[in-house]
């Protein structure tokens, strides 16, 4: 079944001159909260509205989504304004119903994509269709999992592809609700350098304040799109309430972007330097989680040294530390006198922090 135009690729990365960007409701609730969100969002510029209508929640008792209900509003809805809508699929029957009744563009979650079973049957079914596909990161850091569904739907004949960027779990990450772990988005586009990337700010980091800092991150990081929620009110959406923008801050945020030029065409160099700086942040970043659980074991240390009334200062411990490290360091090529500054410092601070547990009462 062709259900559209062949000759309208939506993720052409050649015809594009400014970021792809989708926006819409995590979910579709009610045919008033739809229509009235969507008009908003066609009144600031928005041509592809997206919205859940099958919600894979990972906790059941949350909401899942309307379901097929759905369907019909958002064919109504279509009549009345000029938009294309993309939803979420996570089965063939979603597949079947959501082509009954026109829908223009799939993606598949993150829950999806870490399943071959469950990306199989999407891919089967969309078998002998034209429709685009977006394809979201899997829940894990894993690049095999998301280019295994990316050749999937592949294989099923979909020409018109692109991969969303939405984060990793990592319970580690007091920041962002999924670590952005940008070189894993990077590391795919080397291998698919054709197909578009698009940024889902929204579900990185799980909290409205951030949103925008995220997409400038994506677009100064090249991304070709943004995938943004929006909602008519956001605290009292149904679902990923503390994330959602109103159709107005999305506009506003929208304009206060600032999109780079797509190519430094002329600066092979310049690329490479990114990708470099990246792998920096990245590695830092390790860094500073490493630090935060070591600071959370010495809290440990002082609770267990004060329970036992033992000293804080461990004369022996120490100069075991201060010689093992800077040895430990050598190995990794690392400039001993670098390594004995730092756990010198190191060492002050898990002195001042077990002190301050002692002390209190
Ligand atoms: C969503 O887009 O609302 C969603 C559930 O996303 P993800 O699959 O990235 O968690
Ligand atoms: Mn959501």
């Amino acid at each position: 079944m062709k259900n559209r135009d062949l000759l309208e690729v939506i993720f052409d990365k050649k015809k594009q001159t400014g970021p792809l960007i989708i926006a819409g409701p995590c979910s579709v609730e009610t045919p008033d909260q739809f229509l009235n969100t969507v008009s908003q969002l066609v009144d600031q510029g928005i041509g592809i509205i997206r919205g859940g209508i099958w919600k894979p929640r990972t906790r059941p008792g949350s909401f899942e989504g309307v379901g097929s209900i759905a369907l019909p509003w958002v064919q109504e809805a279509k009549q009345q304004m000029d938009f294309k809508f993309a939803t979420e699929v996570a089965s063939s029957s979603h597949v079947e119903e959501a082509l009954k009744y026109g829908v223009d563009i799939f993606w598949i979650g993150a829950r999806s994509t870490v399943n071959p079973f469950t990306v199989q049957e999407i891919a089967e079914s969309l078998k002998g269709t034209d429709i685009p596909v977006m394809i979201k990161n899997p829940v894990n850091a894993d690049l095999s999992l998301w280019i295994g569904a990316l050749e999937r739907i592949q294989k099923a004949g979909i020409k018109d592809i692109a991969l969303i960027h939405r984060g990793f779990s990592n319970f580690r990450d007091k920041v962002h609700r999924n670590s952005p772990l940008w070189q894993i988005p990077i590391e795919i586009q080397t291998h698919f350098p054709e197909l578009m990337m698009i940024n889902d700010p929204s579900h990185i980091s799980g909290k409205r304040e951030l949103v925008s800092i995220i997409a400038q991150k994506a677009l100064d990081l090249n991304f070709d799109g943004l995938m943004i929620e929006s909602h008519r009110s956001p605290d009292t959406a149904w679902s990923d309430a503390e994330q959602q923008l109103t159709p107005q801050a999305l506009g506003h945020l929208l304009q206060k972007l600032k999109t780079r030029k797509v190519r430094f065409e002329d600066n092979e160099t310049l690329h490479q330097l990114e990708e470099i700086r990246m792998q920096i942040d990245q590695a830092d970043h390790d860094l500073l989680e490493s630090l935060h659980r070591r600071m959370e074991l010495v809290e440990k240390i002082g609770q267990y040294k004060k329970l036992n009334n033992v000293a804080v200062l461990q004369m022996e411990r120490w100069q075991a530390i201060f010689k093992s490290r800077p040895e430990w360091g050598k190995e990794l090529n690392l400039n001993p006198e670098l390594i004995r500054e730092l756990f010198s410092l190191l060492h002050q601070e898990s002195i001042r922090k077990q002190t301050e547990i002692m002390d209190k009462e």
